[in-house]
């Protein structure tokens, strides 16, 4: 069964127990950080913060209007970081997890550049790329993931995939009855379709999420090239059997 996570804007206050529980499951360090003027810290993801409640203010009218937006990785169906990369050290678990095995990454940083979404980040001490694991760990075992178990308002929703989307579909229902117009259903069928939904108060480029995120050309070349290559070997294989074959039935008619 894939999973799914729904990370909904409208009932997110910004408490960042996400950002910490995240921290704390997966041994992350803290990291030192500035006071550029806003209470949103730290300003971007790293090799070391997996998960991070961006702050988007908007003014409306006389006043500014704060959103929340949590975000991580996306556990993308089509993942270009997966397919880059030339030490096959990016995997996907059964239930969807697309995760790094740091043991085998060689910090050639090629997936930095193929993820459409800016996720992966390079962890300095270890000089291996690193991101979010959708908590494989957890999730293989029954547990929620870290963040998702934390999460105090129901903005993070965890489940079979199916289940997610179900959940998004009755929030975003319930906000059409309330008169909002503007709300957007992000993931379902982008890349693959997302493992991770999310539920915005906007359109996706307020909250700096690509409207149609596309993998890179290379990516799309590399899927091509590994589909010709086992080809390839699959119509070697048949012509070397069939020639083996025939050889026999050539040589048992002599
Ligand atoms: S969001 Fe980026 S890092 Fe995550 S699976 Fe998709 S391509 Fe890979
Ligand atoms: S799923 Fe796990 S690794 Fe990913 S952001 Fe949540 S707590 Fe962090
Ligand atoms: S824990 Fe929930 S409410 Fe708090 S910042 Fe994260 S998503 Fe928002």
């Amino acid at each position: 069964m894939r999973f799914g996570m729904l990370n909904d804007v409208t009932r997110c206050t910004g408490c960042r127990s996400c950002q910490v529980a995240c921290k704390q499951w997966n041994d992350r360090k803290a990291e030192e950080t500035k006071n550029l003027g806003s209470y949103e810290n730290p300003f971007n993801l790293s090799g070391n913060t997996w998960k991070r409640v961006k702050f988007v203010e908007k003014e409306e009218g006389d006043y500014a209007k704060w959103s929340f937006f949590s975000y991580q990785c996306n556990h993308c169906g089509d993942a270009g970081c997966m397919a880059v990369c030339p030490a096959n050290a990016i995997k996907r678990s059964r239930n969807g997890a697309v995760y790094i095995d740091e043991k085998i990454c060689t910090g050639c940083k090629y997936c930095l550049q193929a993820c459409p979404f800016h996720i992966p980040h390079t962890d300095e001490e270890k000089k291996v790329s690193s991101k979010c694991t959708f908590c494989v760990d957890r999730i293989s075992n029954g547990l929620p993931p870290a963040c998702a178990k934390a999460c105090p308002t129901g903005a993070i929703v965890f489940g079979s995939r199916d289940y997610v989307l179900a959940v998004a579909r009755e929030r975003a229902s319930i906000l059409a009855e309330r008169g909002e117009k503007k709300f957007t259903m992000y993931g379902e069928n982008i890349l693959g379709g997302l493992g991770v939904i999310y539920l915005l108060p906007d359109s996706p480029e307020v909250y700096g999420l690509p409207e149609k995120p596309k993998n890179p050309p290379a990516v799309n070349f590399v899927n091509v090239f590994s589909n010709s290559f086992v080809s390839l070997i699959v119509a070697l294989l048949i012509t070397i059997g069939a020639y083996a074959s025939f050889k026999k039935e050539d040589k048992d008619a002599r």
